[in-house]
């Protein structure tokens, strides 16, 4: 956190370098020298549907455009992409601490990626967590003072479970009152403008979610809202919360990736979190 009594503005904005576009908390890199990224479609060399920033392998795109859109993002930041660490996501609740040994997974294959969870968490600085969205909710969390970051992938299973409760416990343990210093962003997903459910799903959000019905707009769901709730229902500040705004998936199918939008094949981006280096800028290791 700044040394300044200050208190700072993480605000997400974008960027493009080099052609590609992306998310980013400047101040959290510039003064933490943390990495929090939400990438979008652009800047990348796979082909249609693909194009063309596509950073998963497991969505049938050729492999050789995914190693190559994984490098030139990562290469931004001065990040090595063979050091990424991926999860397999698989729309549950677990989470996966990720430490020195397990480095380097998943980013050069699917099969070697971090098996049966859907959200990682790591204090190993150079090591960006990496996971895969077209439309579900992208969560990034930074706990500044022990410098821990993690990276959630919550669809609509993963919301109604609170993945994110489940990766606040584990980031801040055994002290809860951490969660209060906690940093979040939430990237690009599916927005309630957009995202259309049936009655079956909205009855059981309704029972579980009833606190509030800020997260139903008619027949549509704002994941996103309900994870802000789930955060501060974990005890964040809701300062501490920075939402991507304007950032529907399926509105904005121009900019980001859509599963819906594009009917079931197209590319995935990423949401990318890395220590870097110290806050004071001691020079790189
Ligand atoms: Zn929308």
């Amino acid at each position: 956190m700044s040394p300044s009594q200050q208190p700072t503005n993480y605000d997400l904005t974008l960027e493009t370098v080099s052609g590609i576009s992306y998310y980013i908390s400047r101040p959290l890199l510039e003064m933490d020298g943390i990495l929090a990224v939400f990438t979008a479609r652009k800047g990348g060399v796979s082909r249609e549907p693909y194009s063309s920033m596509n950073l998963a392998f497991h969505v049938g795109d050729n492999r050789k455009s995914v190693l190559k859109n994984r490098d030139l993002v990562c290469s931004l930041f001065d990040l090595d992409f063979r050091r990424m660490v991926c999860a397999e996501q698989v729309h549950g609740t677990k989470v996966a601490i990720v430490g020195k040994r397990d480095i380097g997974k998943g980013a050069l294959s699917l099969e070697s990626s971090v098996r049966d969870v859907d959200a990682l968490i790591t204090d190993q600085p150079f090591t960006p967590l990496t996971l895969f969205f077209a439309d579900c909710v992208p969560v990034i969390l930074v706990e500044p003072e022990k410098r821990v970051v993690s990276v959630t992938h919550a669809g609509w299973r993963g919301v109604y479970g609170n993945i994110v409760g489940n990766v606040i416990k584990s980031m801040v343990s055994p002290r809860s009152e951490l969660a209060a210093g906690l940093l979040a962003f939430i990237g690009p997903s599916i927005g309630g403008c957009c995202y259309q459910v049936g009655g079956d799903l909205i009855r059981m959000f309704s029972q579980r979610f009833a606190n509030s019905k800020n997260w139903l707009h008619g027949d549509r769901i704002d994941l996103g809202e309900i994870v802000r709730m789930q955060l501060i229902e974990s005890g964040m500040a809701a300062p501490n919360i920075y939402i991507c705004e304007d950032c529907c998936t399926s509105c904005h199918n121009e900019v980001f990736f859509s599963h819906r939008a594009g009917r079931g094949t197209t590319g995935r981006q990423a949401a990318i979190a890395a220590i870097l280096r110290k806050p004071s800028s001691h020079p790189r290791p």
